[in-house]
């Protein structure tokens, strides 16, 4: 299994039509599962990724309009019905606990799990997890309610250590930890042997940025900066960009330019609006500006490495 992938569930703004979602993601990290927005129809389409509702680690919800959370309390109401005990925890703004509390409260049915709300602060950019593998930030958008982003970053890895040169200089398992760590290594005559000969470097660190609905913001790029995936909401063309500014969305060309400031690796945009049938305009003018840009499809697998591809196989449901 990858280590790392990005399943995007839902990927239509607003309304659904009848191949796209509203929004939803799981970003599979080192084992974890966190979900990134939860419109309606998450559960359907976790089914069809074949990605079990108990495998969900964390839940981050980017704002309280309804195309982003909506699918929530049946999620919710799922894990309680499969008789989940895992602790959840939920990211989102102020007064999502409330409602979601208010929700089971009226429905008289009590959670078998315990879920921790954490609110988000209205600051650029926080730390909002910070674990030994990876942090998680969340990023103030400018949307028409208070919205935000996150980025997922892996910390740098251990050098990797070969294993000729364990066995030539006979290298015994605390020396070992020292050299990953990038020490050198002094033999017993006093020879020392660089750091560069008995390693190799570790892969690249993973890092993905979920930027949800905003108006373009071109100075939130550097915090992101060299983002090996990177989404960015592209509601609408060039022909319909004076509704960028009126609605707080961006154009597939806006996301582009992001893109490019940040130096990210890949873009995939996505949240189009319904009046797009076809999406090859957005493919078309956000390419005109950065060059490695994917469309986000719903049950679509991304990866900076390799290509995306659909995961969702009709024939076997
Ligand atoms: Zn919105």
């Amino acid at each position: 299994m990858e280590e790392y992938s990005l399943t995007v569930l839902g990927c239509s703004s607003a309304t659904p039509n009848s191949v796209r979602f509203p929004s939803s993601q799981i970003l599979h990290v080192l084992g974890k599962y966190f979900l990134l927005d939860c419109g309606e129809g998450t559960q359907m389409q976790l089914r069809r990724a074949k990605i079990p509702f108990e495998n969900i680690n964390v839940i981050f919800i980017s704002h309280l309009h309804g195309d982003h959370y909506y699918g929530l309390f049946g999620l919710l109401a799922s894990l309680n019905l499969t008789g989940r005990r895992t602790p959840l925890v939920i990211y989102g703004p102020k007064g999502l606990e409330e409602i979601v509390r208010f929700m089971f409260q009226n429905t008289e049915q009590t959670l078998t799990f315990p879920v921790f709300f954490k609110t988000l602060v209205k600051e650029p950019f926080t730390c909002i997890e910070e674990k030994k593998n990876y942090k998680i930030y969340s990023i103030y958008l400018s949307h028409r309610i208070d919205c935000w982003g996150f980025y997922f970053v892996e910390n740098e890895r251990e050098r990797n250590i070969k294993k000729e040169a364990i066995s030539k200089y006979n290298i015994g398992i605390e020396e070992i930890k020292c050299i990953k760590q990038g020490s050198n290594l002094t033999l017993e005559n006093g020879m020392m042997i660089p750091n560069s000969e008995l390693t190799i470097d570790p892969p690249r660190p993973f890092s993905y940025a979920y930027i949800a609905d905003t108006l373009y913001k071109p100075e939130l790029a550097e915090y992101v900066k060299g983002a090996r995936l990177l989404y960015h909401e592209a509601t609408f063309l060039d022909n319909h960009a004076d509704l960028a500014p009126k609605t707080f969305h961006s154009t597939a060309r806006q996301a582009a330019e992001f893109a490019k400031l940040a130096q990210a690796e890949k873009l995939i945009v996505g949240h189009y609006s319904a009046r797009y049938k076809s999406l090859d305009g957005h493919l078309q003018e956000a390419s005109e500006v950065f060059g490695n840009v994917e469309l986000a499809r719903d049950l679509y697998s991304y990866s900076p490495d390799r290509n995306p591809y659909c995961i969702w196989d009709k024939n076997f449901n």
